[in-house]
C-alpha cells in the first residue's frame, strides 16, 4: 500500500522510515502542504498522511476520494483542519494520534512560561557578550501564584501536575470537568471567574467553532492587569489584533505562543531571507515580553516515535479491517 505524506520534513522521514520497517508500506514524502494546489500530487495512494496546517476542506477531500484514497491519517491530535462531515459523506476513514505525548506539550508550555518570566533567553545572550548586569531581568516566583488552565484533557492535566509541583494554586475551566483533578486540589470555575482570578492563564482546549477567539477584547478586559498568557493549543483561540492592543496597554504582562492563527504561511519553514508579509506577527515579535516558538511543543523524540508508530499501526488496522470499534484514534 502506498501512503503519500504532505508537509513532510526530514524528521518525519527519519521516524516514519524507522517504524515502517514493521509494515513495509510504500512511503512517498511531499514537502508542500496539502490543499487544492497540491492534491494532484497524489497518485495511486490508498492513504494520505497530513499534519496540522494541511487543509482538508470538502473539495480537497472530494478530489482525494476520486483518486481512490480511502484513509486520511492525521499525524497530530487536533483535527480542526479537517471537514469531518465531508469525510464521512465520502466514506473516508480519518484517524489521528489522540495522545502521543501530553508531557511534551505541557513541558514546553512550562519552558515558555519560565523563559518569559525569568528572561533566561535574554540572560543567555547578555552573558555571551560579557554583559553580567541584572537590570531588566527581574521575574516573579511561580510559587503561590494562581494558574488558570483552560481545557483539562491530557495536556491540561500534565501541565496542572507540573504547576502544582511549583506550589501554584490551579484553577480550571473545561466543558467536561474532571473529578479526579478536583480531588487532586484543582478548583473548577466558570470561565469568567477563572479569567478574573488567574495570574497566569494557559490554553489547553482544542479549537472549535464555540471557542474561536476565546481570548478577545472582552475576555482580556476581565483578566488581572499584567496577566501572563500561554497558548500551546491552536492560534485561533486568540484574537491577535485584540491581544496586541492588550499588550500595548499592559493589560497583558507577557505572552507565550507556540501557535499563531496565521501560522500556516510561516511555521515549519526557514524564512530568514524573506520579507514577511504578515504585519501582525511582526508586531508581536517586536514586544520584549512576547515569546514565540513555531509549533514545536510536540517536538520530542518520544512524541515523534509515538506519532509514527500509532499512525502506521492505525493505517494497517484500517486497511486490514481490524480497527477496534469506537477506537479513540478514529474520527469518522
Ligand atoms: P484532549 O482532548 O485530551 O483535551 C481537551 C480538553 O479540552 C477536554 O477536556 C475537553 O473537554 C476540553 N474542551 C473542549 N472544548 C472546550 C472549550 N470550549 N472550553 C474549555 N474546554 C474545552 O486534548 P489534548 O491532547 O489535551 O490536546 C489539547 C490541544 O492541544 C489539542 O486540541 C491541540 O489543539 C493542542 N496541541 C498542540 C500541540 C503543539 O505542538 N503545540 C501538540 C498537541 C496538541
Amino acid at each position: 500500500m502506498k501512503i503519500t505524506f504532505f508537509s513532510a520534513k526530514p524528521y518525519d522521514k527519519t521516524f516514519f522510515d524507522r517504524f515502517n520497517q514493521d509494515h513495509g508500506f510504500e512511503l512517498e514524502y511531499q514537502e508542500t502542504h496539502l490543499g487544492p494546489h497540491s492534491v494532484d500530487l497524489v497518485k495511486n495512494a490508498e492513504a494520505v498522511c497530513v499534519f496540522v496546517n494541511d487543509k482538508l476542506t470538502a473539495p480537497v477531500l472530494e478530489a482525494l476520494a476520486q483518486k481512490g484514497v480511502q484513509i486520511i491519517a492525521l499525524r497530530c491530535a487536533g483535527f480542526n483542519n479537517t471537514d469531518l462531515e465531508a469525510a464521512k459523506r465520502l466514506g473516508l476513514a480519518v484517524c489521528r494520534v489522540p495522545a502521543y505525548s501530553p508531557e511534551a506539550v505541557a513541558e514546553h508550555a512550562v519552558a515558555m512560561l519560565l523563559t518569559i518570566n525569568r528572561k533566561t533567553h535574554k540572560a543567555y545572550n547578555r552573558v555571551r557578550e560579557q554583559n553580567f548586569s541584572l537590570n531588566g531581568l527581574l521575574g516573579f516566583n511561580l510559587h503561590d501564584k494562581t494558574v488558570g488552565v483552560i481545557g483539562t484533557g491530557k495536556i491540561g492535566k500534565a501541565f496542572t501536575r507540573i504547576m502544582q509541583g511549583f506550589g501554584c494554586k490551579v484553577l480550571a475551566y473545561d466543558i467536561h470537568p474532571d473529578e479526579a483533578l478536583s480531588a487532586a486540589g484543582v478548583t473548577y470555575l466558570p470561565l469568567h471567574d477563572l479569567l478574573r482570578q488567574s495570574d497566569i492563564i494557559s490554553l489547553h482546549c482544542p479549537l472549535t467553532p464555540q471557542n474561536h477567539y476565546l481570548v478577545n477584547r472582552e475576555t482580556l478586559s476581565l483578566m488581572k492587569p499584567g496577566v501572563t498568557i500561554v497558548n500551546t493549543s491552536r492560534g485561533g483561540l486568540i484574537n491577535t489584533v485584540d491581544i496586541i492592543e492588550a499588550l500595548k496597554t499592559k493589560q497583558v504582562g507577557a505572552l507565550c505562543i507556540d501557535v499563531y492563527e496565521q501560522e500556516e504561511k510561516l511555521f515549519f519553514r526557514d524564512l530568514s531571507s524573506h520579507i514577511i508579509d504578515d504585519d501582525l506577527i511582526q508586531r508581536l515579535m517586536s514586544f520584549p515580553n512576547v515569546l514565540i516558538t513555531a509549533h514545536q511543543a510536540f517536538f520530542t523524540e518520544e512524541a515523534l516515535s509515538e506519532i509514527a508508530q500509532v499512525t502506521l499501526n492505525s493505517i494497517a488496522d484500517i486497511h486490514n479491517h481490524q480497527m477496534p470499534a469506537g477506537s479513540p484514534v478514529m474520527l469518522t
